[in-house]
Formats: structure tokens, sequence, C-alpha cells
């Protein structure tokens, strides 16, 4: 029985757990595909938008649409 390496196993799992999670709750609806949802500014992969503003805007314009019933 080796508890140092018992505990070690239970952080990482831990820590994979909260990883995950992290993943959930950030992970977002929509695919990156190549370019800003926004602007379609093209982008690199793995990107959502071209940065922030752009970003605040998109999440502006999608509260302003769900208001609107759409
Ligand atoms: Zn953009």
């Amino acid at each position: 029985m080796n508890d140092v390496q018992d505990l070690a196993d239970q952080a990482e799992a831990a820590e994979q757990r909260h990883r995950d999670a992290a993943l959930a709750v950030r992970k977002p609806s929509l695919l990156a595909c190549g370019q800003c949802h926004f602007c379609a500014e093209p982008l690199r992969a793995g990107l959502l938008f071209c940065d922030l503003e752009c970003r605040d805007l998109f999440e502006r314009e999608q509260a302003a649409r769900r208001r609107n019933g759409g």
C-alpha cells in the first residue's frame, strides 16, 4: 500500500474533474469555424472571435435577440 501515491492519484483525479468543470462552464455553444462569429473576420483555428469587443457585441446581440423572443 502506497498512501503517498494514492493521495497523488486522488489529487490528480480531483484536478481533472476541476478542469472538466471549468471547460464545461467555458464551453461555448458555438463552434470555432475559422472566422469571427460577429464580423466574419478569418481567424486561427479554435478561435470564436477576433477580440473581446467582438465577443461582447456578439453576446449583446444574442441577448437582444433572446429578449425579442427570437
Ligand atoms: Zn470580429
